[in-house]
C-alpha cells in the first residue's frame, strides 16, 4: 500500500505538471498530538496535503509554512512542510467551533513563508483569505501569485489526508484541449476515491491514455524540529529576568512544544548555566 507518499508528474506532450499526495501515518501522528474538533481536523488535514503539493511545485531548502490567521473562533492554522518531506501542524481555537472555513476563521489572512535559514532567501507572502475552502484559498493564491492556472482537490478524514494538483505551465502546445481534458478527468474523482486509491493507481486510472512521466516517490513523515537546544536558545533570548521570574514562581521552567507536545524542563542549575555562556550569534535578541 502506497502510504505517506508524494508523487510529482508531468505530461510529456503538453506543458502541464502535477502532484498527488497521500498522508496516513504522518497525518495520524499529527492528530495523536492534540485532540482537534472535527471541523478543525478537516482543515488541518487539507492544509497538510496542500502544503505537500505546494512544496512539490517549488525548489527550496528549508521549511515551507502555510498559515491561515483568523478573526473567528479559529485564530490560527499552521501546516509546515520541509524539503526533506517531513511535516507538522498546529491549530489555535476557542470554544467549540463549527461550520466551514469562513464561519471558523472569519476574515483572515493566508500566509506562505519559505524559510531557508537566512534572511536573504526568506520568502513571505501575505494575502487576504479568498475562498470558502482551503482548496479555493490555495487555488486563488496560486493563480494570483504565480499567474498559472492551477486546479487542486483536497480531502481529509481521520485515516487519510490526500490531494491532487494540476498546473498549466507556460508554453504552447498543439493539443489545445489538454488542460480541459486532464482537469475534467481529475474532477471525476469522488472524495472517497481520492482518499482510498494510492498515488500510482490513481494516476494510471486517470491518465492511462496520456504520456505521463512520474518522478521518484517521496516518502513523507511526521517530524518535529524542536529540541532542548532550540528551547534553551529561545529562553536565553527572553532574558535572565523573565526566566528567573518563572523559576522563582514555579521552581522549574517548563516549556511544551505546541507541535509535538514534548515537554522541556529547566531547573535552577540549567537556568544558571543557560545565562553563564555568551549568547550565540544566531539567537534573536529581541522578541515580538
Ligand atoms: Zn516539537
Amino acid at each position: 500500500m502506497d502510504k505517506d507518499q508524494l508523487q510529482r508528474f508531468i505530461f510529456d506532450d503538453f506543458p502541464i505538471r502535477g502532484g498527488v499526495v497521500h498522508l496516513n501515518a504522518a497525518w495520524e501522528a499529527v492528530q495523536a498530538r492534540h485532540e482537534y474538533p472535527e471541523p478543525i481536523r478537516q482543515l488541518l488535514g487539507e492544509m497538510l496535503a496542500a502544503s505537500a503539493l505546494l512544496a512539490s511545485t517549488i525548489k527550496y531548502r528549508g521549511v515551507l509554512t502555510m498559515q491561515i490567521q483568523g478573526s473567528g473562533p479559529v485564530t490560527l492554522l499552521v501546516a509546515e512542510y520541509t524539503h526533506e518531506h517531513s511535516l507538522r501542524a498546529i491549530a489555535h481555537w476557542q470554544g467549540t467551533p463549527a461550520g466551514g472555513l469562513r464561519q471558523l476563521v472569519g476574515d483572515g489572512k493566508f500566509v506562505i513563508t519559505i524559510d531557508q535559514g537566512d534572511q536573504q532567501r526568506r520568502y513571505q507572502s501575505i494575502v487576504p483569505l479568498a475562498g470558502e475552502s482551503v482548496t479555493e484559498v490555495l487555488r486563488n493564491y496560486l493563480r494570483q501569485s504565480e499567474q498559472l492556472d492551477t486546479e487542486l482537490w483536497l480531502v481529509a478524514d481521520t485515516a487519510c489526508a490526500a490531494g491532487l494538483l494540476l498546473q498549466k505551465m507556460p508554453g504552447d502546445s498543439s493539443d489545445v484541449d489538454a488542460w480541459g481534458r486532464v482537469t475534467q478527468l481529475a474532477a471525476t474523482l469522488a472524495t472517497d476515491e481520492l482518499l482510498a486509491i494510492d498515488n500510482m493507481t490513481l494516476l494510471r486510472r486517470l491518465y492511462h491514455e496520456e504520456n505521463l512521466r512520474i518522478f521518484d516517490t517521496q516518502p513523507v513523515s511526521f517530524r518535529c524540529k524542536c529540541s532542548r537546544d532550540r528551547v534553551r536558545n529561545m529562553l536565553r533570548a527572553l532574558g535572565t529576568e523573565e526566566v528567573n521570574d518563572v523559576l522563582t514562581k514555579e521552581g522549574v521552567v517548563s516549556v511544551r512544544c505546541e507541535f509535538c507536545n514534548q515537554r522541556y524542563d529547566f531547573d535552577g542549575v540549567d537556568v544558571e548555566q543557560m545565562f553563564a555562556a555568551p549568547l550565540s550569534p544566531d539567537v534573536p535578541r529581541t522578541r515580538h
